[in-house]
């Protein structure tokens, strides 16, 4: 039986790396929702859009081809764009753009789409709330800021990128705020989810104890089929 697994919370608060950490011990697929806006929001920084413009966002949406690849790669209209998705312009333009409810919905529709036949890893902001209110296990990672900013740091670092520590913290602390504020899907932790704060924990000891969770659940289900 395969079950299907959400795992919400704020901005760099490991949600990816345990995802990805997760699928390869389950044999399941990672879907990075936060990537899906990423990728519109990098579009349309490349073709000038204003980001609050949702009437040219939303024609934008439908008419780009956005392929979100097994291996976690993205592709838009058949480039791979994965690496220039990370930095802190991509980051703040995708919280803008996600605020527009239009645009939530035709990525939410997709998501709930990709996933429908479980055996799939989402993780995002609305994941529990939203796009699979049925998942059959809800995580909700939370992390002191600062924490969450050294990490992003140091991620930034060993992967060759420029890095600035205070921008990081001053970037998270406003898409937090932006985040759970919006009138669309506000980032909230579903009532069924299962908190876990990282602040004090590996990506090791995060990853074993929702995988635990996981194989728990799979099990309970099985039993019942
Ligand atoms: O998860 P990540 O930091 O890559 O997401 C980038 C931005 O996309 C977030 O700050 C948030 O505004 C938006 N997002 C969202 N709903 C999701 C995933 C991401 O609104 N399910």
């Amino acid at each position: 039986m395969k079950i299907n697994i959400a795992i919400d919370g704020p901005s760099a608060a490991g949600k990816s790396t345990v995802a990805d950490y997760l699928a390869g011990k389950l044999g399941y697929i990672h879907l990075d929702t936060g990537a899906m806006y990423r990728a519109v929001a990098w579009a349309a920084l490349k073709k000038g859009l204003k980001l609050d413009d949702a009437e040219s966002l939303l024609k934008l949406v439908k008419r780009m081809r956005l392929d979100m690849m097994k291996d976690g790669r993205i592709l838009l209209d058949g480039h791979n764009i994965t690496p220039d998705l990370r930095n802190n312009e991509v980051s703040m333009a995708a919280s803008a753009v996600s605020k527009i409810a239009a645009l939530r919905s035709a990525m939410v529709e997709r998501q709930k789409e990709i996933a429908k036949d479980g055996g799939y890893i989402l993780d995002g902001r609305d994941i529990g709330t939203v796009v699979l209110p049925n998942a059959e296990l809800k995580i909700y990672l939370v992390a002191d800021s600062e924490k969450r900013a050294q990490r992003r740091y140091k991620q930034d670092l060993s992967s060759g990128l420029k890095s600035d520590y205070n921008l990081i913290l001053k970037d998270i602390i406003k898409r937090d705020y932006d985040d759970s504020h919006r009138a669309a899907s506000p980032l909230t932790k579903a009532d069924d989810a299962i908190e876990i704060d990282t602040t004090d924990m590996s990506f090791e000891e995060v990853g074993e104890k929702i995988l635990a969770l996981a194989l728990n659940k799979i099990a309970r289900g099985e039993e019942n089929d």
